[in-house]
């Protein structure tokens, strides 16, 4: 008798936007020693930040929602901001992830101890926390009464680019994220004097598509970023625009969904910036590489800063516009944003499969090397192509 061989299961390799595809793009080593080999980067700045504000923000946001006296803004950072988070501090430190020295207090005004701060006197409004305040009562106060739905995963499939049967892995591929925030206006009842509804009606892409809606409804996806503006010559730049109009692919096919006109990005650092934000903005000025540029006095403080300076206060709508970037939802736009994530996955999936084949990872996968990134890189002494130039392991 012959015995039937049992099938292989079917498979579908699922990528996460952010965790997957971002990552590979910006360095493919790098993403596949974090991610497949499943290890925690040790000196996780970014990804400090980024956790916690968005933590902040959602918290304040519920806080918003069930508290009818947090209604007033200003928020006041120890009575109102604080709290939050010191609790939002707590949870990431349950996830074993921990503040970077310099960015955070965590201590209160009973720690004896100087602990990373520069003196006893907790609690310190260091830089993290100068952000925090900044997004609250600059952006919270506007989004909060706009959002419908937070923290919203999302989950797709395509085909699997360049599939070959017998030697790809599968025919589709999965792709899953979660939009940070789900924004619902209605034309006739626009909030008057909203600052994000007014940034979105006064910008001139925004404004045909906006004449063009068949309904009253409309959404706006919203994503936070621990970031700075990037320079629009970066790939970072391009990198975030796929990403969001991505998620508006994967909103529109949820049945609830309303017209998806826009994407928001609000880059948090633009707010508070750190010295090294600052020398970037110094270069992106000089060079002219940034859509929002300087005028007046704004110009001059920025041209004449250098890093041995104090940082230069630069005014309130100057920092809001650079940390606001609206992108136009279209579908020529969506398409080439989901064409440049199946070349990635396509990438990725050779890469994969290279290595299943039996080549080292270092010649499965391609590297990225950029300064910024390769400094931190945890990976650097041993990768065959860092930048600026090779580092010798040292001792701790
Ligand atoms: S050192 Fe640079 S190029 Fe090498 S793995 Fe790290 S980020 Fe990539
Ligand atoms: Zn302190």
């Amino acid at each position: 008798m012959a015995l039937s061989v049992r099938p292989k299961p079917y498979f579908i390799p699922e990528y996460s936007l952010t965790g997957d595809l971002l990552a590979f793009l910006t360095c493919g080593l790098q993403y596949r020693y974090h991610n497949k080999g499943a290890l925690p980067p040790s000196t996780p700045v970014q990804l400090w930040f980024g956790e916690f504000i968005h933590g902040v923000l959602e918290e304040a946001y519920l806080r918003w929602g069930n508290n009818f006296q947090l209604r007033r803004f200003p928020w006041k950072w120890g009575s109102d901001i604080r709290d939050i988070e010191l609790e939002i501090d707590r949870r990431l430190r349950s996830k074993g992830l921990y503040p970077p020295p310099g960015l955070f207090c965590p201590y209160t005004t009973s720690t004896t101890s100087q602990g990373l701060c520069p003196n006893m006197n907790h609690p310190h409004k260091l830089i993290a926390s100068q952000r925090t305040e900044a997004a609250i009562n600059t952006w919270g106060q506007h989004l909060f009464p706009l959002i419908s739905e937070a923290e919203v995963r999302l989950k797709g499939s395509r085909p699997m680019p360049k599939y070959k049967k017998g030697i790809s892995r599968s025919n589709y591929y999965g792709i899953t994220g979660v939009i940070d925030v789900i924004s619902s206006v209605n034309l006739l009842m626009a909030p008057r004097g909203n600052l994000i509804v007014h940034n979105i009606h006064n910008h001139e892409e925004m404004q045909k598509i906006i004449n063009n809606l068949s309904s009253q409804d409309y959404e706006i996806i919203i994503d936070y970023k621990g970031m700075r503006r990037p320079s629009f010559s970066s790939a970072l730049w391009h990198h975030h625009e796929w990403q969001v109009l991505t998620y508006a692919w994967l909103r529109s096919q949820q049945p609830q969904s309303r017209p998806i006109v826009a994407g928001i990005i609000f880059y948090i650092n633009e707010l508070a910036s750190s010295n090294e934000d600052m020398e970037q903005l110094v270069t992106d000025v000089k060079n002219n590489q940034t859509d929002i540029m300087p005028s007046g006095q704004d110009l001059q403080s920025i041209l004449k800063w250098n890093s041995r300076k104090k940082l230069p206060s630069l005014t309130q709508p100057f920092k809001e516009q650079r940390s606001i970037r609206i992108i136009p939802v279209d579908n020529n736009s969506i398409q080439n944003s989901l064409n440049q994530f199946d070349n990635v996955v396509s990438n990725i999936e050779s890469a994969v499969l290279s290595e299943i084949g039996g080549s080292s990872i270092v010649h499965s996968w391609p590297t990225n090397p950029q300064q910024r990134n390769c400094t931190a890189c945890d990976f650097k002494t041993f990768c065959p192509n860092p930048a600026p130039h090779r580092y010798t392991p040292t001792v701790p």
